[in-house]
């Protein structure tokens, strides 16, 4: 997708910190961290929102997660805990329109989702 922040990300044509890379599934630090480590896990397929994945995605969101859990291992924010979070759409305050997971961690994070 010509006009996707995330894609020109994947793509290099715009900088990134990347700290995961494989054929499917980057990790890169959010530009704007709400918690002291806060990553974004996307796949490489340009896929909208969580609503759009298709059956012939079907294992991609558990290949994420694992991803997911594998960063969370790395950063060091295992053990403390963290969280994952997908925004879907509009009221879930989605403002990238390509599918992600927050990896949210290192600090303490109330229950409250707003
Ligand atoms: P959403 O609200 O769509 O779930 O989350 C989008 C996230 O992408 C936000 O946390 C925002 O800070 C992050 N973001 C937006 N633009 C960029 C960018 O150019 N680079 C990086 N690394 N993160 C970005
Ligand atoms: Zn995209």
């Amino acid at each position: 997708m010509e006009d996707c922040i995330f894609c020109k990300i994947i793509n290099g044509k715009i900088p990134g910190d990347f700290v995961y890379k494989d054929a499917e599934i980057v990790v890169i630090r959010d530009i704007n961290p709400l918690t002291p480590t806060h990553l974004l896990v996307i796949p490489v397929k340009h896929i909208a929102m969580l609503s759009d994945i298709s059956p012939t995605d079907n294992t991609l969101m558990g290949n994420m997660i694992a991803v997911a859990n594998k960063a969370a291992k790395e950063q060091g924010i295992c053990e403390s805990g963290y969280r994952l979070v997908v925004n879907n759409g509009k009221n879930a305050g989605q403002l990238v329109a390509h599918l992600h997971i927050h990896v949210l961690g290192g600090r303490p994070m109330s229950g409250n989702f707003d």
